[in-house]
C-alpha cells in the first residue's frame, strides 16, 4: 500500500491531552509489511504513537511520528480449558478485552475500558482493579527501530514490573511492538473480584454467581463513574505512579498521618495511593486557567480546554515539589513526557 507522509501534523486527535502539538512528519502503519519502508525514512527522532492516551506533549514533535494502526485478531492455539489470542498493535486495548468477553474467554475482564492500544499495553504493563497485563502475557512481535529487525520477546524478555517493562528502560524507543499474544481461559474462570468497588457493585446488582461479563460490566461502571472521558475532558490518566517505599519510611509517616493508606508489595515494601498525598496537600479539584486537577480523582491531571503542554508541565512540577515538600516522597510520573 501506497504511504502517505504527511508533514506538520496536528497531533490534537491523536492523544488523550488535548494539549496543541504539531510532529513534523506523520505516518500511519497498518501493516507488518509497510513497517521497512516506514522505519527506513531518514526522518528522526521517531515516535510510536498508538491511542496517544498516556503521552504528554509539552512541545512540538521535531521528527517522525507512526501511528499504529495494525490490526487483527485471531485464536493461535486452544486446549480444553485455555486459548492463546494474538492481537495487531494497532487494535483498540478495549476492543479487544470486549472481543474476548463475548467468547467467554476469561483473563482480561478487570482491564475493561482502559483508553490505548494492544502494542502499547506492555509497555506500561497496563494494570486495573487487581489485575496487570502480565499475568496474560505470552509472547509480542516486535521490530527494532534502526535494523528493522523481527523480534519475539516472552515474558522474561520483557521484565515487567509495576506500570513498568523492559520497554520503558533499556529498550525505551528502540522497538515497535506489533502483536501481542495472551493466555485466557475458556472456563473455570478466576475472578479477582476484591478490588475497588467490584463485589459491591455485583452485591447491588443480585449477582451471586458473577460471568467474566458481569465482572467487565462492574469495571466499566466503577471506571465511568470515577474518571474523566478523555473526549469530555483531556486528560492521560494517572499522571504519576503509586510510589513503593520501605516499610520503615513508611512508619515514620503512619505516626504522622495516622490515616494514611497503604497496601503491603512485598520485599519490606509498601505502595501509598498518589492520589492520598496529592489530595491531602490541597490540590484536587484545583485549578488555574484551564489546567486542573480532577475534582473526582486527585491522580488524574486535566486539560479543561486550552491549556498548554507548558502549563500542565508547570502544574504537574508544582504537585511534585508540594508533595517533596510534605511528605519527603518523590513521584515518578506515569506518562510518558514528550
Ligand atoms: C482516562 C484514562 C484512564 C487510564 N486508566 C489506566 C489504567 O487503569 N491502567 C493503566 O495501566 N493505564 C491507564 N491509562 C493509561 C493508558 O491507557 C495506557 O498506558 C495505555 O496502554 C496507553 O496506550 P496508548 O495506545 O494510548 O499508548 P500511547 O499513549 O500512544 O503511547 C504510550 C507509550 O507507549 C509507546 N508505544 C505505544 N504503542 C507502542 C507500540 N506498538 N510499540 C512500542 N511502543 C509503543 C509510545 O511511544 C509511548 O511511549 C489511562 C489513560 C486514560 C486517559
Amino acid at each position: 500500500m501506497a504511504l502517505t507522509l504527511e508533514e506538520n501534523k496536528s497531533l490534537v486527535p491523536y492523544h488523550t491531552f488535548g494539549v496543541q502539538a504539531q510532529a513534523a512528519y506523520f505516518v500511519e502503519v497498518s501493516s507488518e509489511q509497510d513497517l521497512p519502508a516506514i522505519l527506513g525514512l531518514p526522518h528522526s527522532p521517531k515516535l510510536i504513537l498508538g491511542g496517544g492516551s498516556n503521552l504528554f506533549f509539552t512541545k512540538d514533535f521535531p521528527g517522525l511520528v507512526i501511528k499504529n494502526s495494525i490490526g487483527g485478531i485471531r485464536v493461535k492455539e486452544e486446549g480444553s480449558d485455555w486459548v492463546i489470542v494474538e492481537a495487531g498493535g494497532g487494535i483498540v486495548w478495549h476492543d479487544l478485552v470486549m472481543w474476548t468477553i463475548n467468547k467467554n474467554y476469561g483473563g482480561l475482564e478487570n482491564l475493561s475500558l482502559i483508553p490505548g492500544t494492544v502494542g502499547a499495553a506492555p509497555i506500561q504493563n497496563i494494570g486495573a482493579y487487581g489485575v496487570e497485563f502480565d499475568t496474560v502475557f505470552e509472547e509480542l512481535t516486535a521490530f527494532h527501530m534502526l535494523t528493522g529487525e523481527k523480534v519475539k520477546f516472552d515474558r522474561a524478555d520483557c521484565r515487567f514490573g509495576y506500570r513498568d517493562s523492559v520497554f520503558k528502560g533499556a529498550y525505551k524507543g528502540k522497538y515497535i511492538v506489533t502483536s501481542v499474544r495472551i493466555r485466557l481461559k475458556k472456563k473455570n474462570h478466576v475472578l479477582a473480584l476484591e478490588y475497588g468497588d467490584i463485589r459491591k457493585i455485583l452485591q447491588e446488582r443480585n449477582i451471586p454467581e458473577p460471568t467474566i461479563k458481569d465482572v467487565s460490566d462492574a469495571v466499566v461502571m466503577i471506571r465511568t463513574s470515577k474518571l474523566p472521558d478523555p473526549a469530555v475532558i483531556g486528560n492521560a490518566g494517572s499522571f504519576f505512579k503509586n510510589p513503593v517505599m520501605q516499610e520503615e519510611f513508611y512508619e515514620g509517616l503512619l505516626s504522622q498521618y495516622p490515616d494514611i493508606p497503604s497496601y503491603p508489595v512485598g520485599k519490606g515494601q509498601r505502595k501509598i495511593p498518589a492520589a492520598w498525598l496529592i489530595e491531602q496537600a490541597g490540590w484536587k479539584g484545583f485549578r488555574q486557567g484551564d489546567a486542573g486537577v480532577y475534582d473526582k480523582h486527585a491522580l488524574v491531571l486535566v486539560n479543561h480546554g486550552s491549556a498548554t503542554g507548558v502549563e500542565m508541565h508547570q502544574l504537574a512540577t508544582a504537585i511534585k515539589t508540594s508533595i517533596e515538600d510534605i511528605f519527603g516522597i518523590t513521584l515518578e510520573s506515569e506518562v510518558n513526557m514528550i
